[in-house]
C-alpha cells in the first residue's frame, strides 16, 4: 500500500463490529475505510473455513448459530447473505448416555427413571429446591442447586461448569449466571422458537466477503495496531480489539478464558448424530464434541463416508482471548482501561474485545449498528 495513503477511517479488526461499520461507512456516507487486522483472515471469531481433506466447512473458533428476536439485525445481515433452516439443539452425554439440554421434560423423565406430565415434573423440582429458596447464595453451586436440585446439578451442570473455568463453582461468583435454564414440556430447540435462526449458506467467511466488497474498503492482514501505528486517517479511529494491550497493560492484564480446539477425521458418514454434544463429566477433559456437518442439511452431508469431529478443551490464555472472566477485580480493571481510552482524541472503541464482554453475533451487528448512528454526523 501507497505510504501517503490517508483513509478517512481506520478501523482495527475485522471481526462484525468492524466490518458493519466499514459497510455503512463506505456504502452510506461513501467514505474510504482501511481496516487493520492481525490475523491471516477476516471476520474475527466468526470465521468459517473448509478443512482440506474432509471438504466440511467449519467455524474456526467454535460452532456458531446465528439466532436474534431483532428484526433491524435480521433483516440487515440477510442483505449479505442467505441462512439455511438450521435449528440449533444441544445433547449432553453422562455416564455414556445422551440428554437434551436445555433441561427439559425429556431430560427429567430420563434422568430419574419418570414419566411425569408437565406440572408433576415442575411439583418434584420444587420440592427438591424448596429448602433453598430462603438461603442467601454466596456462590455459583449454592444458587445452581436452588434453582434445578443436587441430582440435575451435579449431573449436568457441575463438572462442565469446572472444566470451563478451571475451578470449582464453590468458588465462582453466583453473578456468573442469572437463570438456568429448566424447562418443562418437551421443546428441544436450544434457542427461543420465536427467533429467526440459522447458519449463513455459503458459510460465515462468505457474510465478510459481501460486507467489505465495496471499493472504497482496504484490508490490511497480519498488521498489529498500537497507538503509534504509522497510518492516522483524515476523522476517526475506531478500534475493536482489547484495551489492555492497546494501553500498554497499565493497570494489568484482563483474564480470559479460552479454547483449544482439536480435530479428528473419522471414517464413518455420522460421528454423533448432532452438531454439537457436551461432556460435563470430569473424566473427559474436553467440554464438548462438534460435527460441523451437521450444521448444513442442505449440502446433503451424509453422502460422504468421512466426517470431521472437533473436540473443545478449556484453558487460561489471556492472549488468545474468547471469555471475559467477568468478576469484580477484573470489571474495576476494565473501567479504568475505558476511562483511558476515553480520553484519547478522534477514537471510538466498541466490540466483545473492547468491551471486555461476551456478546452475541446479533448483539455485535446492533451495537455497531448504533454507534454508526451516533459517529455519522460527526464525520460528514
Ligand atoms: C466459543 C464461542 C462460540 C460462540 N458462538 C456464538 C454463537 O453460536 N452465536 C452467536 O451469535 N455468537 C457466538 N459467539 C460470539 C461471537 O464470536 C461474537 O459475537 C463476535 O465474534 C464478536 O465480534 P467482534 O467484532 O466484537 O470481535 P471479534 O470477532 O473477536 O473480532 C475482533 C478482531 O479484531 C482483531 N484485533 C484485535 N486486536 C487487534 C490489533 N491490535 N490489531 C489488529 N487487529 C486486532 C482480532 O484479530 C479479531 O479479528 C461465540 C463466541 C465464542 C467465544
Amino acid at each position: 500500500m501507497n505510504k501517503n495513503y490517508k483513509p478517512d477511517i481506520l478501523i482495527i479488526g475485522s471481526g462484525f463490529y468492524g466490518t458493519v461499520l466499514a459497510e455503512r461507512l463506505a456504502n452510506i456516507l461513501n467514505k474510504k475505510v482501511l481496516i487493520i487486522e492481525r490475523r491471516s483472515h477476516i471476520g474475527g471469531n466468526s470465521y468459517s473455513e473448509f478443512d482440506k481433506k474432509t471438504n466440511i466447512e467449519y467455524h474456526k473458533y467454535g460452532t456458531h448459530i446465528f439466532h436474534t428476536a431483532n428484526k433491524k439485525v435480521w433483516n440487515y445481515i440477510n442483505k449479505f447473505t442467505e441462512f439455511n433452516n438450521y435449528r440449533h439443539q444441544v445433547l449432553t452425554s453422562h455416564k455414556n448416555k445422551i440428554y437434551q439440554m436445555p433441561i427439559n421434560l425429556e431430560t427429567i423423565n430420563s434422568f430419574f427413571k419418570k414419566n411425569f406430565s408437565p406440572s408433576e415434573a415442575e411439583k418434584f423440582i420444587n420440592k427438591k429446591t424448596k429448602k433453598f429458596k430462603t438461603y442467601k447464595f454466596k456462590n455459583f453451586e449454592d444458587k445452581a442447586i436452588s434453582q434445578i436440585g443436587k441430582e440435575l446439578y451435579e449431573a449436568f451442570i457441575k463438572g462442565y461448569t469446572q472444566k470451563q473455568w478451571g475451578k470449582s463453582p464453590k468458588y465462582l461468583p453466583e453473578s456468573i449466571f442469572n437463570r438456568l435454564p429448566i424447562r418443562y414440556n418437551y421443546n428441544e430447540d436450544y434457542y427461543q422458537q420465536t427467533q429467526y435462526q440459522g447458519i449463513p449458506k455459503n458459510g460465515y467467511k462468505d457474510i465478510f466477503i459481501n460486507l467489505t466488497k465495496n471499493k472504497n474498503i482496504k484490508i490490511l492482514f497480519k498488521e498489529k495496531y498500537n497507538l503509534n501505528y504509522k497510518i492516522k486517517p483524515k476523522y476517526l479511529t475506531i478500534y475493536t480489539g482489547p484495551l489492555d494491550s492497546l494501553l500498554d497493560y497499565k493497570f494489568g492484564k484482563l483474564e480470559w478464558r479460552s479454547l483449544n480446539f482439536k480435530k479428528e477425521i473419522k471414517n464413518t458418514k455420522d460421528f454423533q448424530g448432532s452438531a454439537v454434544i457436551n461432556y460435563p463429566d470430569l473424566k473427559n477433559k474436553f467440554t464438548r464434541v462438534h460435527e460441523p456437518k451437521h450444521l448444513h442439511p442442505e449440502r446433503q452431508p451424509f453422502n460422504s463416508n468421512k466426517t470431521l469431529v472437533i473436540k473443545e478443551f478449556s484453558i487460561k490464555n489471556d492472549n488468545e482471548p474468547y471469555y471475559p472472566i467477568n468478576d469484580e477485580k477484573n470489571r474495576a480493571k476494565h473501567r479504568k482501561y475505558k476511562n483511558e481510552a476515553g480520553k484519547i482524541k478522534k477514537f471510538e472503541f466498541g466490540g466483545r474485545l473492547a468491551d471486555y464482554a461476551y456478546y452475541d453475533m446479533d448483539m455485535t451487528i446492533s451495537a455497531a449498528l448504533k454507534k454508526f448512528d451516533q459517529i455519522k454526523n460527526k464525520i460528514k
